[in-house]
């Protein structure tokens, strides 16, 4: 061990383990490529104001959880929370919403950071895959998006995963279910946060998870009583087009989620396997951020799924997923002149697009084979000065435990057959 431990709230992605961490993010970006979003990649830090104003200065996200620091040259800069706000950002910074090709459709795949109080499924560093589809309204947008979700968990073999819908409305009714909220929060006993968090955000105090305000929040009025017709007929239009799916759905007239830019449709995707922190996904329409952060209006909608808690889920569903060995071949040189010929193999066998390893560092028959076996290769490639002299090497099936000997010349062909 060194004197040194990841931070706290951290872990470290290791072999073989990771192998499932990246088949996840594979899994949930391949329903999006097949939908036409392209891949997007913006930096681990932005300009603080970004997310002050795109996450907003009231959510926990902002005010609470954020990693804030002054550069050398006296820019305050936060590591990225969440990823929306930046992707907007730079397709706004870099014009792709004017080559009248709307919507622009993006997905990414990285890290985000949240000084959260840690605890299992709760990080301060964790993944997100996100879809954004930016300057378009249409319901049939929003449905895609939840379908694509869908899919991706169901590629991976998760069933036990729920969608919860709403609607957040827009600014013509959210402001005045808004006041009507208020009227009904002020008259609760609360506690003098709670009371702040009213005056500021009070959607949130609805997502408030302690049981003796939500046995006050009964009778609460609530934001489906209060939605527009505008706001009506497209939250209809999407629960009708999930329907027509087969995607089956809760309405969950609470649902408000943590960050300051939603209007109209916004979901989560739960699991009940995952004990308090069961949210895996979420996502929903963001019509007002771009011009929150100074952009023109971009009526948009996205998601974001957090791979750390898809892991969890596969786990609590006892789920494997079906990984191929990574490697194929694996070389065993006995002796000086079988590294060198049997290295040289190695890269042959690459090239030709054989996954192929090496038993490095001089080791002895029975350790190489050890390793041969653990590293999952279908076939061992071994060779010492007997073989070579004779212009051979020995070829071991490491399933059936069958060895033969075959020319030099002929391996190459020989394995690719032997592969399929
Ligand atoms: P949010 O951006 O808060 O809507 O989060 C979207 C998804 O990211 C959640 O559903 C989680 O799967 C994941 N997520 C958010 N915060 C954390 C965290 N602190 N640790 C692990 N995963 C997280």
């Amino acid at each position: 061990m060194s004197t040194f431990k990841a931070p706290k709230g951290t872990y470290d992605l290791l072999p073989p383990d990771s192998a499932r961490f990246l088949a996840v993010r594979e899994a949930i970006a391949a329903p999006l490529r097949d939908a036409g979003y392209g891949y997007i990649e913006t930096p681990g830090f932005e300009d603080v104001q970004l997310f002050a104003r795109g996450v907003g200065e009231s959510t926990d996200i902002v005010s609470k959880e954020m990693y804030v620091f002054t550069t050398k040259g006296g820019d305050q800069l936060a590591l990225r929370p969440e990823s929306t706000a930046s992707v907007l950002r730079a397709v706004l910074e870099s014009n792709l919403h004017k080559g009248g090709n709307l919507p622009v459709k993006v997905w990414y795949s990285g890290s985000q950071y949240r000084y959260e109080r840690p605890q299992k499924g709760r990080y301060r560093h964790f993944s997100q895959v996100g879809a954004e589809a930016i300057g378009a309204e249409d319901p049939l947008l929003d449905a895609e998006l939840i379908i694509l979700a869908d899919q991706a968990y169901r590629s991976l073999g998760l069933r036990q995963h729920r969608i919860l819908l709403n609607s957040l409305g827009d600014r013509t009714c959210r402001p005045v279910y808004r006041a009507a909220l208020q009227d009904f929060l002020r008259g609760l006993d609360l506690d003098e946060e709670t009371r702040r968090r009213i005056e500021i955000n009070p959607l949130r105090v609805l997502d408030d998870k302690r049981e003796d305000v939500q046995k006050q929040l009964v009778g609460a009025p609530l934001l489906r009583d209060y939605l527009c017709e505008a706001c009506r007929a497209y939250h209809e239009e999407v629960r009708e087009l999930l329907t027509a799916e087969g995607v089956a759905f809760e309405d969950d007239p609470k649902l408000v989620r943590g960050l300051d830019y939603y209007t109209r449709t916004t979901f989560e995707f739960v699991h009940d396997g995952l004990g308090s922190q069961s949210a895996v996904g979420g996502g929903g329409r963001y019509d007002g951020l771009s011009e929150m952060i100074g952009g023109p209006a971009l009526p948009s909608v996205g998601w974001a799924l957090g791979v750390d808690r898809t892991v969890l889920a596969l786990e609590a569903e006892s789920v494997t997923l079906d990984l191929p060995a990574t490697t194929s071949v694996y070389a065993v040189p006995l002796g000086e002149q079988a590294r060198k010929v049997l290295f040289q193999m190695a890269g042959e066998l690459r090239r030709s697009g054989i996954a192929t390893d090496f038993a490095f560092g001089g080791r002895g028959l029975k350790g190489a084979m050890k390793s041969a076996n653990r590293s999952g290769a279908r076939l061992a490639l071994i060779a010492g000065e007997r073989d070579l002299a004779e212009g051979q090497v020995q070829l071991k099936d490491l399933e059936s435990g069958e060895q033969s000997a075959l020319a030099l010349t002929e391996v190459v062909a020989e394995i690719r057959r032997l592969l399929g």
